[in-house]
């Protein structure tokens, strides 16, 4: 599988190099308006990779991503000094409308993987620009979100995060709801298995998870200034799900038919992800205060996306 990636930034060059070490990719090909930090990004890593795998690592300008399967967006421009949300999203429209119309002209129907920010905004306007289906331009959406709850869960009842089936809904930053009601340990109930291995979930730890789970990405920003190698985890993980066509179940962002009464709004829910892209979303039962969330979550998404000139 050949996957390009336009934006040879953190985040793409983070994706890049979780991809070519997991050897999920036969080729990996970076393009970016800096050509010589796409050249350099593609040279640092291919000289990683002989330790792991045998992915092909190279550069070029957009005529490179002739027979990619997948294209990663991680492009992108970031917020001026006393810029607002919606003059930056404008920009960014700007940088897509270039972007995907570029990729088009050379790949006639990849599965675009949206990571560039705010991500639900930024999926909406590649899926409207590129007229692609739907199931074909996934944004990475909650998938970080989900694990870190999953992970925070897990560490608080000694368990992988991988038995824990818990996930992060709606939109990928403040207004995202953290779905309790529906999460399990195995096949048991979270609250029941806590309170089996005795380390129950009080309403004050759930609360802290909430704020971990929420503030994790402040925290990175405030230590490093930015956050990638997580997100080019998240990002290489549905690259494997839809190489290996695993149905896998990933909370991702994409442009949906309905969410708690709001039409074609772009943001996460659980899906199944297999080589044709999304082959199906799941609508998981919620407790009021969970359907509530997420419908503010949805109504918030719908607004500023029908403020962009598409
Ligand atoms: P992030 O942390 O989100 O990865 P960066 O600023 O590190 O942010 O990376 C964004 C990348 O997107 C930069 O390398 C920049 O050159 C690239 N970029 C911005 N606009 C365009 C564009 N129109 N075409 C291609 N690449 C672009």
């Amino acid at each position: 599988m050949k996957v390009g990636i336009v934006g040879a930034g953190m985040v793409g060059s983070a994706a890049g190099f979780a991809l070519a070490l997991a050897g999920t990719a036969s080729e990996i090909v970076f393009v970016d308006q800096n050509r010589a930090l796409a050249l350099a990004q593609a040279e640092d890593i291919s000289h990683a990779t002989p330790f792991h795998s045998a992915t092909k690592v190279t550069s070029g300008g957009y005529d490179a991503l002739e027979g990619a399967d997948i294209v990663i967006l991680a492009a992108g421009v970031s917020q001026k000094p006393g810029e607002t949300r919606l003059a930056l999203l404008e920009r960014n429209t700007e940088v897509f409308r270039a972007v995907v119309g570029a990729v088009l002209a050379v790949v006639s129907e990849p599965i675009l993987l949206i990571a560039s920010n705010p991500v639900d905004i930024m999926t909406h306007v590649a899926t409207r620009l590129s007229g692609l289906p739907r199931s074909k331009v996934i944004g990475s959406g909650t998938i970080l979100d989900t694990a870190r709850f999953r992970s925070l869960i897990g560490r608080h009842l000694g368990i992988s995060p991988q038995s824990v089936h818990a996930y992060v809904l709606g939109e990928h930053g403040d207004s995202e709801v953290l779905t309790w009601s529906n999460a399990r340990a195995g096949s048991i109930g979270l609250s029941a298995f806590a309170e089996q291995v005795g380390r129950p979930l009080t309403r004050e730890l759930r609360q802290s998870i909430d704020h971990d789970v929420r503030n994790a990405a402040y925290r990175i920003i405030e230590g490093k200034g930015s956050t990638y190698y997580g997100i080019g985890g998240g990002l290489a993980r549905i690259v494997k799900a839809i190489a290996q066509d695993q149905q896998a179940i990933l909370s991702v962002s994409t442009t949906t038919d309905v969410v708690e009464g709001i039409e074609n709004v772009t943001l996460s829910l659980p899906r199944v992800i297999g080589r044709a892209g999304v082959h199906l979303d799941l609508h998981p039962d919620l407790d009021d205060e969970e359907r509530e969330g997420l419908r503010r979550s949805a109504e918030m998404l719908k607004d500023l996306s029908g403020k962009l000139a598409l």
